[in-house]
């Protein structure tokens, strides 16, 4: 017998690991996510934490060395190429796409309703009644707001919580390995590389290739370089195509003008190793993502939560989104299932645990990229604790496994 109803709004990860836990203890769940076409196709690389590993296996996922790729070294690179630091860190690589379709796989189609977006929420007290694009309207015991960082349930049930955006941009890409000279794969593709000019942080690592591929040969080699850049200058121009339409703080990656694409490889060369340089130079399309902080003022109250990036989200120095996103949907479901199916109590319980793990990465991320941050705004750096600027710092921090971090266990 099912233990009640639903909706989930947003069919990416963080929906994805809720509706399957959900779905797993019994609960009625149907998923409505806005894109309607496959989201597979989006993504780059992520890091992963022990901790995600776990709730996909308790949910019956296979976790084998196919979910990634191993990297055990560390190097970070000065500008001329000499090997600065060394260190042993092993973490898996995988990518955003590789987990997205273990998770869809687990969902049956009949509860997924892509291309539909949801518009209004209300909150009755014995339901929830949500309005959707395609003009329905449908109840249930439970909303689960997993709709990302412009979440419409947040919008719309906590207006006060808003992102805000961190003072830099992160130029992100992926060449395939087999683009790789031999000189540049024997160098580069075994090793996490780190380039760090003054006041940025460059990171290149191996991940999943195409179709989720981990065999030498068809892997990917991501890079995410963190820049200071101004928001209402530099950010908005980027942001402009080249029929001079500017498109906001973001941009898709086929509309950014030739032009920017040919100054961030130059910079590249300006900056960084040669070898970090020419991965920039070699990635067909480089794309940037504004970088945010958001924390909320409640994640659950009543017959509505919010999850995963709706929620919060942190910078991405301690790569720990999607896990955040997984451990969210499992306390979500632990609640309702220790409360008895009792959504309010259960809610209650699941916002004071969440938040405070949410605000707690948020802050370590702050810490992290504050060096970038006040290179851009040097007039927030007066009393800030930030992490110090040095290769060692970085190379122990980037990345660095949950249970290190003060706070969250
Ligand atoms: C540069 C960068 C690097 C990162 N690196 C890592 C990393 O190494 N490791 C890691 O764990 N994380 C990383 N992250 C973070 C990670 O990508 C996110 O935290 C994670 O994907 C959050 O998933 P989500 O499901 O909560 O939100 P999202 O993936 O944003 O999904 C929200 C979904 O809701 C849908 N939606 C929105 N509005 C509506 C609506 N009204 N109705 C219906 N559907 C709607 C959207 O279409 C979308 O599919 C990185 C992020 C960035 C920017």
């Amino acid at each position: 017998m099912s233990r009640g109803s639903v909706m989930v709004i947003g069919g990416s990860l963080g929906g994805l690991f809720a509706a399957n836990l959900l779905r797993a203890h019994g609960w009625d769940v149907h998923v409505y996510e806005r894109v309607a076409d496959d989201l597979a196709t989006r993504g780059a690389g992520i890091g992963t934490h022990p901790e995600l590993f776990q709730v996909m296996r308790r949910l019956g996922i296979t976790v084998d060395e196919s979910i990634g790729v191993s990297v055990e070294r560390r190097l970070c690179l000065a500008r001329d190429g000499s090997l600065v630091l060394e260190t042993h860190q092993p973490q898996t690589m995988s990518a955003w796409a590789r987990i997205y379709r273990l998770l869809r796989a687990q969902l049956p189609d009949a509860c997924y309703y892509p291309g539909i977006a949801l518009e209004t929420v209300e909150d009755r007290g014995g339901s929830v009644l949500a309005r959707f694009s395609d003009g329905s309207a449908r109840e249930a015991d439970l909303l689960v707001g997993a709709d990302g960082i412009r979440s419409t349930v947040r919008s719309l049930w906590r207006p006060d919580s808003v992102p805000r955006y961190a003072g830099y941009i992160a130029w992100r890409g992926v060449l395939e390995e087999s683009a790789m000279p031999p000189d540049l794969h024997e160098a580069m593709m075994a090793n996490y590389v780190f380039g760090l000019p003054p006041g940025e942080m460059m990171l290149c690592y191996p991940v999943p290739g195409r179709d989720d591929d981990v065999r030498p040969g068809h892997r990917g080699y991501n890079f995410v370089w963190y820049r200071p850049t101004d928001e209402a200058t530099t950010l908005r121009e980027l942001c402009t195509d080249s029929t001079g339409h500017c498109h906001g703080t973001s941009i898709a990656p086929p509309l950014i003008r030739p032009e920017v694409t040919r100054g961030i490889r130059q910079t590249a060369r300006d900056l960084l190793a040669p070898n970090i340089a020419q991965v920039v130079e070699l990635t067909v399309q480089p794309f940037f993502q504004a970088i945010n902080d958001l924390e909320s003022s409640c994640m659950g109250t009543g017959r509505v939560a919010l999850l995963g990036d709706a929620a919060f989200v942190a910078r991405p120095h301690i790569g720990a989104g999607v896990t955040k996103a997984a451990l969210d949907a499992q306390c979500l479901a632990d609640e309702l299932e220790a409360t008895g199916g009792d959504v309010p109590a259960a809610l209650t319980r699941y916002d004071i645990q969440r938040r405070r793990f949410g605000h707690t990465v948020v802050e370590r991320a702050r810490w992290v990229g504050g060096y970038i941050e006040t290179r851009g705004r040097p007039e927030l750096a007066r009393g800030r604790a930030m992490m110090p600027e040095t290769p060692e710092s970085a190379l122990r921090e980037v990345g660095a496994p949950l249970v290190k971090i003060a706070g969250l266990n």
